[in-house]
């Protein structure tokens, strides 16, 4: 790793006696301290206001940021967050909110996730839903356990496979086998669609289901679904739909319509929460009546109907045959509120326009690329779409390479080496929030590096130059983890 950067630690920093924050004359008596709580061996750094507002003002600044520039990461679709969403999740009627308060005083919180429910539901064409799940890998062992939960219920133990194609991001196959099932991949044909023939060979008394992504992580959407969903059913089996990316679809096709027994939204990626580091999310959950009982719980509810004089009373409910409860009380609810608040400013119109301005930005810059870096699967993509870094005449290149090189563009690298079925993968999701220029932008720089990479190779091996760090060792970063100074 070359280091240009070293930023102290605020124990380097620290100067005795100094401090950012006087307490005030206390206006009560004193009281002993329990001696076994005091500590005299915790260091505690001493500084200012001002050097601690420049330490991490100083800190934020190595990290790039949606806030900083554009940010293709395929399908992790990191839009621009709206600001006002965090401005309605900040409100003291919601920040300041327990989960455990009567329900009567939590009323205008409850309405909020039952319309979240319902708006999902309606964007989907399902008709029931539950908001707890965490994230989307929780959303999808949900709805997995879910399947699992209908074959038991029906006393067929049998089922226990669950098809996965080759294209499918990595939680799926990972969501199945905690919930206790086999996996089989499925093959991708050669035009990105799952392959009819591989899948009918599948199709037996074990199946227990398939997990479909579509669009898939290629970005295409696959133009045999209906059989593909039918050749399921056919087989006693039923259809997982991951729906982390729902940007192509909303408002335009309802998964319940293509087949689908259960799927999940992020609600982080789809309807804009910030969800660099690891989180929060919320993997929002929607299926069937006939998959409904078993959703995890709790789910919002009309307690008591309205009257004449009243309104409807909300609360809380566990669906009959619920899988349970995947985390304590009801979910990530300041997620739920930006993605509500998202979902009231685009209004059903809005929706479409999304998935509109998400697939031409997609197709833009494909079409802007193609003829500069090979494309596998070339035809129109949705939201997203996978370019191989891999040039017969400028072999020692590699995607890494490139992704690395963007970051002295001032752009975040593209998802790379994902999906696998493309050995050097680089995955492009403009989202629908970005304008011509950053796209106009983006396509000269990535032009530029395709040049750099058949006129000047060694270049792209030593990029990024510009940042505070320079490449990294990403296996010793991964095998000799450091988590402490
Ligand atoms: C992001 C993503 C997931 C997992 O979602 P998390 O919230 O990160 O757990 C699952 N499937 C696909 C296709 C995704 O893009």
């Amino acid at each position: 790793m070359t280091t240009k950067h070293e930023q102290p630690t605020v124990f380097e920093l620290s100067s005795t006696g100094r401090a950012g924050f006087r307490f005030p004359q206390p206006d009560v008596p004193s009281a002993e301290l329990d001696p076994a709580l005091e500590r005299s061996d915790l260091p505690m750094p001493e500084l200012s206001e001002l050097d601690v507002v420049r330490h991490f003002t100083l800190l934020s600044e190595l990290n790039y940021a949606v806030d900083l520039g554009f940010y293709p990461l395929g399908s992790c679709t990191m839009k621009y967050n709206p600001k006002i969403c965090e401005r309605t999740a900040r409100m003291p009627g919601f920040s300041q909110l327990h989960p455990a308060q009567p329900i009567e005083t939590l009323q205008g919180a409850l309405l909020l996730v039952y319309e979240m429910q319902d708006i999902l539901q309606k964007v989907s064409g399902f008709t029931a839903g539950s908001l707890t799940p965490a994230a989307g890998a929780q959303g999808e062992f949900c709805g997995v356990k879910m399947i699992a939960a209908y074959h038991a219920d029906r006393k067929n133990d049998r089922r226990k496979v669950m098809l996965i194609p080759d294209s499918a991001h990595g939680t799926n196959p990972a969501s199945s086998v905690m919930s206790g099932f086999t996996v089989k991949p499925v093959p991708t044909d050669a035009r990105g669609n799952i392959d009819l023939d591989g899948l009918r060979a599948l199709c037996n008394e074990d199946l227990a289901g398939i997990m479909i992504t579509n669009p898939n992580t290629l970005g295409l959407f696959d133009e045999n679904i209906d059989q593909v969903t039918g050749l399921i059913h056919q087989a006693g089996g039923l259809v997982y739909g991951d729906g982390a990316n729902m940007n192509a679809l909303l408002g335009v096709v309802k998964p319940a319509e293509l087949g689908f027994d259960v799927l999940h939204f992020n609600l982080h990626k789809t309807f804009a929460t910030p969800h660099g580091g690891g989180g929060p999310g919320a993997g929002a959950v929607v299926c069937t009546d006939t998959l409904a009982p078993f959703l995890p719980g709790p789910l919002a509810a009309v307690l008591e109907p309205a009257t004449e004089e009243l309104p409807p009373l909300y609360g809380w409910k566990m669906p009959e045959k619920s899988i349970g409860r995947v985390g304590a009380f009801s979910g990530h609810f300041a997620v739920i509120v930006r993605a509500y608040t998202y979902c009231l400013m685009q209004g059903a119109d809005g929706m479409r326009r999304i998935a509109e301005h998400a697939a031409l930005n997609a197709n833009y810059l494909m079409h802007a690329l193609k003829n500069a870096y090979p494309l596998p699967y070339d035809r129109t993509c949705m939201h997203e779409f996978v370019l191989d870094a891999k040039w017969e005449d400028a072999p020692g290149v590699r995607a890494l390479d490139v992704a690395k090189r963007l970051m002295d563009y001032k752009f975040h690298p593209p998802t790379n080496y994902f999906p696998l079925i493309v050995h050097e993968a680089l995955m492009i999701e403009p989202t629908e929030t970005e304008s011509k220029q950053t796209l106009d932008a983006f396509i000269e720089a990535m032009l530029a590096i395709a040049r750099e990479a058949h006129e000047q190779p060694e270049l792209l091996h030593g990029a990024p130059f510009t940042t505070p760090f320079g490449r990294m060792d990403e296996v010793k970063a991964a095998k000799d983890l450091k988590l402490t100074a």
